[in-house]
């Protein structure tokens, strides 16, 4: 080996970043001696180990997998069978969608990031909710496009603030991404607020990206709209996958489904897809293969996950509204419950990380710092685990809050 032959990583690439994997994988978290651990920061809902995926789910993928049939290449944009069970699945009466408006992808990341490859060119900017979730930033960063953040409001379960996003649009916008339900907010948009969003995108004309990856994942009173069958003129891409609402993250097998009523989107986005597709030749074949069973999962059986869940949600929210210094923000589907912190109460800890390293050091409770969705002021819960295990890491939060509070 020669000493003066050494290559670099490029700085584009250096650049990227995803503040999730970056607390997951690398951030150091000391434990309480004496108190069990108990993890709260990955969005997997595999984690806790009490929410297995359906039956029929993991017999749709074995049957796959013996019947030989799904060894070989699909074509790049995803066989024609697992296009057509979403395009029935995703068709509403307002919005009839064919194979054709649907493409796989590698998880609903994936389905994001050929999103953003079509619709955005470098120096462009995409406005992206505050707080929201890390791959929109990781994105931008890996693409040079400018993640522009428009602000959610706590005090109205983190809709989106209109003013502001309005103010935050310019010649050099591209598209608006949505993300309902929401992580890290929890917040599951009303009919009237998707509608008041798309009057500004029609103002701006401006195509939506919606990441509708959490769907139906809606708790009791609320509803979940798909943008795309509401629209009536602005473009949505919606974005989803396996990940969450049927609990495999890791297969990961998305999807990027067009919604064009108004034919805005010429053929050439298409054609964009279609070569997108093929830089990578489409996501495995097996999942594929097993999808349209694996979408003909009971909604009763969806129902039941998400009750669990609520349940749990429920259980946090009340339970942390006894913390000094904290204000839990009610969540209404998705996953998570956001947690807004009031510093000004707490001086000796001088900044979010701390207070998650502090949390886990003095009570052993690991939960997921605010900067990762681009906020300072917040942390994010996950409420997929049981009841009284979740129960328990709220006590400890409350204790560790009362223990820090200065009034
Ligand atoms: C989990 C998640 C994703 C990523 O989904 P994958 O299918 O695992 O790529 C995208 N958007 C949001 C809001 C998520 O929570």
């Amino acid at each position: 080996m020669s000493a003066d032959w050494s290559i670099d990583g490029r700085a584009e690439v250096l650049a990227i970043r995803n503040r999730i994997r970056e607390v997951v994988e690398y951030m150091k978290f000391e434990l309480c001696p004496g108190k069990e651990l108990i993890e709260l920061t990955l969005g997997d809902p595999t984690c806790c180990g009490i929410l297995p995926p359906h039956p029929d789910v993991l017999k749709a993928v074995s049957d796959s997998v013996l019947s030989g049939l799904h060894n070989g290449y699909k074509m790049s944009k995803g066989s024609e069978e697992a296009r057509q069970a979403l395009a029935d699945k995703y068709s509403s009466p307002g919005s009839v969608l064919s194979p054709d408006d649907v493409y796989l992808t590698h998880g609903c990341s994936g389905a994001i990031q050929f999103a953003f490859q079509a619709l955005l060119s470098p120096g462009q900017n995409v406005l992206t909710p505050r707080p929201g979730f890390s791959v929109y930033n990781t994105m931008c960063s890996s693409l040079q496009i400018e993640n522009r953040l428009y602000r959610l409001d706590p005090a109205r379960t983190y809709e989106a603030d209109l003013t502001d996003l309005e103010s935050k649009i310019d010649s050099n916008t591209g598209a608006i991404v949505v993300n309902n339900p929401s992580n890290p907010c929890g917040s599951v948009y009303s009919h009237q607020h998707l509608m008041d969003i798309l009057t500004l995108a029609e103002k701006y004309r401006l195509p939506i990206i919606a990441d509708e990856v959490y769907g139906n994942m809606t708790y009791s009173g609320n509803k979940f709209y798909q943008l795309g069958s509401i629209s009536e003129s602005v473009p949505v891409l919606s974005c989803s996958s396996l990940a969450k609402i049927w609990l495999v993250p890791g297969w990961r097998l998305g999807w990027l489904v067009i919604h064009n009523k108004k034919g805005i989107l010429r053929q050439s986005v298409y054609d964009s897809f279609n070569k997108l597709s093929t830089l990578t030749l489409g996501p495995c074949s097996l999942i594929q293969g097993a999808l349209p069973k694996i979408l003909s999962v009971p909604q009763s059986w969806h129902d039941d996950v998400t009750r669990h869940i609520e349940c749990t949600a429920l259980t946090c929210y009340n339970s942390l509204q006894k913390a000094p210094g904290l204000t839990p923000i009610k969540p209404q589907g998705a996953m998570y419950i956001m947690i807004e912190i009031d510093f000004s109460k707490f001086p000796d800890i001088p900044n979010i990380s701390e207070f998650v390293q502090l949390l886990c050091k003095e009570t052993s409770v690991k939960l997921m710092p605010g900067s990762c969705f681009e906020t300072n002021t917040a942390i994010r819960i996950v409420t997929v685990d049981k009841k009284e295990k979740m129960q328990e890491a709220c006590d400890r939060i409350c204790e560790f809050c009362s223990n820090h509070f200065k009034p």
